[in-house]
C-alpha cells in the first residue's frame, strides 16, 4: 500500500515557510535565444534592462520594508555586465546564488557543458563576491540527472529548480527547495510585444487572490511558499504595489518562516534522513 506523505519538520513552531525569490535574467534569456546572431531590435533589450536599471532597486526596497531577505539567482553574464549587481545584494544582506551564465537551457547542452557553463559560473561569482556559492537556480527550472551530480561535486547546497514535492526534499543526494510554476510573475506578467506573448498580462487584483489562495494552502498542508519575481516584470510600479499586498497578508500570521532559500537548505540538511524526502534522479523511457 502506498503510504500517505507526513508532513515537513519546518522549525519549532513554524507550520510553512516563506521564501522571497528573484531571478535577476535582465537581458540574458534574449541573449541566449539569439546565440550567434546579432540582436538587432532595441525594443526588448530595453525592457529588459529596467531590470538592473529600477525593478532590482524597487525590489530591495520592498524587501526592506518588511526588513525581509530575498534569495537572488543572478546568471553570470548579468553579473559581469552589471558588476555592481552582487555586492549590492549581500551589502543588503541578501542570498545571492547561481542562475547560469548565459541562462542557457539545459536540457540543450550535454554534460560536458554544463559541466564547463557550471565551472564558468562558479568562477564568475566568486571574481564577484569572494564566496564560493552555496546555491543553484537553474534558468527556466530544467535539469538533467547528470547536473544534480555535478553540483554535488562541486559542493553546491542545494538546488531550487524542481517541483517534485511543494516543501524542500533530497534529489540524488542534493536537497532541492522546489519552485512552482504558479507562484512565478513571468506566467502572468511577461510581455514582450511583437506577437510573442499570445494574452495581455494579468490583472494584479487576480493574481493577488490566486497567490493568498495558495499561500493558504500552504499554510493548511505544511508546505514552502517560494515565490519568485524577474526585476525585469516585478519591478514595474502595479506589481510592487501588489507584492506589498502579498507581503502585509503574509506579515499577519506569526507561524510562518520568513526565510532566505539557503537558510532552509541549511535547515532541511539538519533533518534525519527519513524525514528528507529522498528520491532518486532517473529519467523515464517514454513508453512507460
Ligand atoms: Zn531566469
Amino acid at each position: 500500500m502506498h503510504q500517505h506523505p507526513r508532513k515537513y519538520n519546518w522549525p519549532e513552531g513554524k507550520t510553512c515557510a516563506f521564501v522571497f525569490s528573484v531571478d535577476v535574467d535582465a537581458q540574458s534569456p534574449l541573449m541566449w535565444d539569439n546565440r550567434g546572431k546579432k540582436v538587432v531590435g532595441l525594443g526588448e533589450l530595453e525592457q529588459r534592462r529596467f531590470g538592473p536599471r529600477q525593478g532590482l532597486h524597487r525590489l530591495t526596497d520592498l524587501l526592506a520594508e518588511f526588513s525581509a531577505r530575498g534569495s537572488f539567482y543572478v546568471p553570470g553574464i548579468v553579473a559581469d555586465t552589471y558588476p555592481e549587481i552582487l555586492p549590492f545584494l549581500i551589502e543588503r544582506g541578501h542570498e545571492t546564488g547561481l542562475h547560469g551564465y548565459y541562462h542557457e537551457r539545459v536540457d540543450q547542452l550535454t554534460p560536458q557543458e554544463n559541466a564547463e557553463v557550471l565551472d564558468r559560473s562558479i568562477a564568475t561569482y566568486k571574481k564577484h563576491t569572494g564566496q564560493h556559492p552555496l546555491g543553484y537556480r537553474s534558468p527556466a527550472w530544467e535539469l538533467t540527472p547528470e547536473l544534480v551530480g555535478l553540483l554535488v561535486e562541486r559542493a553546491i547546497s542545494y538546488d531550487s529548480s524542481l517541483m517534485g514535492y511543494d516543501h524542500p526534499y533530497t534529489i540524488a543526494g542534493l536537497s532541492e527547495v522546489p519552485v512552482q510554476w504558479v507562484l512565478d510573475d513571468a506566467i502572468y506578467f511577461k510581455f514582450s510585444g511583437g506577437g510573442k506573448d499570445p494574452w495581455h498580462p494579468a490583472s494584479p487584483e487576480a493574481v493577488f487572490n490566486r497567490w493568498v489562495e495558495e499561500f493558504e494552502g500552504q499554510r493548511e498542508f505544511g508546505g514552502l511558499f517560494m515565490l519568485t519575481c524577474h526585476p525585469w516584470i516585478s519591478g514595474r510600479a502595479q506589481r510592487i504595489r501588489l507584492l506589498r499586498r502579498l507581503m502585509r497578508h503574509i506579515s499577519r500570521y506569526d507561524d510562518v518562516w520568513w526565510a532566505t532559500a539557503a537558510e532552509i537548505a541549511a535547515h532541511h540538511a539538519t533533518l534525519d534522513n527519513g524525514d528528507k524526502f529522498n528520491v532518486g534522479a532517473d529519467l523515464v523511457d517514454t513508453d512507460f
